[in-house]
């Protein structure tokens, strides 16, 4: 499985991690705690040097936390990890050949690979093409971009946010409550056809409505869409309006389908209930960016990081040569906090709900504590 420097600057990696994700993060940790299996080489492929906590956008919108307070420091785990950081965006993989090709055309050529590299943006296919148009995904993008918008005071006025589901809504409480803007922004939720929250309970769904409703934020249940410039939703125009978020899910990475590998319908990765490819048994996947075929799995962060252990004892077994036998079983219901951004949150678990400001406080603490876990990782707390 050994892989070496090669005559022509490839990169050679026993073990290769794809994307600085929410469940890579895990892998790190068991390789800080554990080492690197048997002591291969490592290295891990991502862009930044450190990853944004997308629970914790919200809060950092209306000044519950600072910009740097949602961060988890990939640089550091993997240095502790022992593992190569090489910053880059994987634009093409070849399974059979066992090799991934960044959008700056350096080759990476692996034993083993694992991808964790969400989804990316659906926005400009769905609503088409705008100058106005901001993806939430990379979220790390759109923190920034927010964050000059916010400073130069410009643009964030009249905002429109695409998509219904809870990243849709809690950046529209976000926004709508933007720290330190007068007047607030005016905030308009075009949910989709699909309405508020699909999937939520309906006491979900109607607690939402009446948040939204109390904080004035416009709620529109039709598709957007650009028409000859114009935003338009159920055949009304949504003009003006300065920034547009699309906030509609994600769509599998193009270099997925492209590679060959066996996928589902929508391009994502299709793995085994121990996030193992079905065609190429050398190669994992987590998060967004994979499709677990046993069962339906939301894409959210919350299976992301619980399927983190289950991965990285899978690798473990996988690089000894032995067959993974972890599987990730996600509970039943899933808990979802939604930040409200007035001090209060909306408590989502399968049929039961809940709001008030311990909600906030108890989101707050498992953020925090998610943060803080990798920062003493980190060597940093
Ligand atoms: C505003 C908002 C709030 C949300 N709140 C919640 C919440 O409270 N709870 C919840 O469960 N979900 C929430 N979500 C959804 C959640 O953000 C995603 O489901 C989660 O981030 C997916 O984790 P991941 O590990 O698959 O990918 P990501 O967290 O997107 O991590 C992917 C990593 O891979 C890197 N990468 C990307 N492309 C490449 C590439 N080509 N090559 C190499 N590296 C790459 C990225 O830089 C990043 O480091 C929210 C989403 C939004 C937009």
């Amino acid at each position: 499985m050994a892989v070496s420097e090669t005559s022509d600057a490839r990169i050679g990696a026993d073990v290769l991690l794809v994307g600085g994700g929410h469940a890579h993060v895990a892998v790190l940790a068991d390789w800080i705690r554990r080492g690197v299996p048997r002591g291969l080489r490592a290295v891990l492929l991502t862009p930044e040097p450190a990853l944004r906590y997308s629970g914790m956008v919200p809060g950092w919108l209306v000044g519950q936390h600072a910009q740097s307070d949602g961060l988890v420091d990939l640089a550091a785990l993997a240095r502790r990890a022992g593992v190569d950081l090489v910053l880059g965006r994987c634009a093409a993989l070849d399974p059979e050949a066992r090799l991934v090709t960044t959008a700056d055309g350096r080759a990476i050529a692996f034993g083993l690979a694992s991808f964790d590299t969400g989804g990316e943006g659906q926005g400009a296919a769905l609503l088409g093409d705008d100058p106005r148009l901001v993806e939430v995904r990379p979220i790390g993008a759109l923190v920034e971009r927010l964050a000059s918008s916010r400073a130069s005071r410009r643009g964030l006025s009249r905002v429109v946010i695409a998509g219904g589901g809870a990243g849709g809504v809690e950046l529209a409480f976000g926004l709508r409550n933007l720290a330190g803007a007068d007047p607030r922004p005016e905030v308009t939720l075009v949910t989709g056809a699909g309405g508020l929250l699909p999937g939520f309970a309906g006491s979900v769904r109607a607690r939402a409505l009446r948040a939204l409703v109390r904080a004035g934020i416009g709620v529109i249940a039709e598709d957007a869409r650009f028409e000859g410039g114009v935003l338009m939703a159920g055949g009304q125009s949504l003009e003006p309006a300065d920034c547009v978020i699309a906030a509609t899910g994600s769509a599998a990475p193009a270099w997925v389908r492209a590679s060959g590998i066996a996928t589902d319908a929508a391009g994502f990765l299709s793995v085994d209930a121990h996030h193992r490819s079905l065609s190429h048994p050398h190669i994992f996947a987590a998060g967004d960016v994979a499709a677990r075929i046993d069962r339906p799995l939301a894409h959210a962060g919350v299976h992301a990081v619980f399927a983190g252990p289950v991965l990285a004892a899978n690798l473990r077994e996988a690089l000894a040569g032995k067959r993974p036998t972890a599987t990730y079983r996600p509970r039943r219901h899933s808990l979802y906090l939604l930040n409200t951004g007035d001090g209060s949150a909306i408590l989502s678990y399968g049929p039961f709900s809940a709001e008030g400001c311990w909600v906030l406080a108890l989101k707050h603490r498992i953020d925090k504590a998610w943060i803080a876990k990798y920062a003493r990782l980190a060597g940093k707390a």
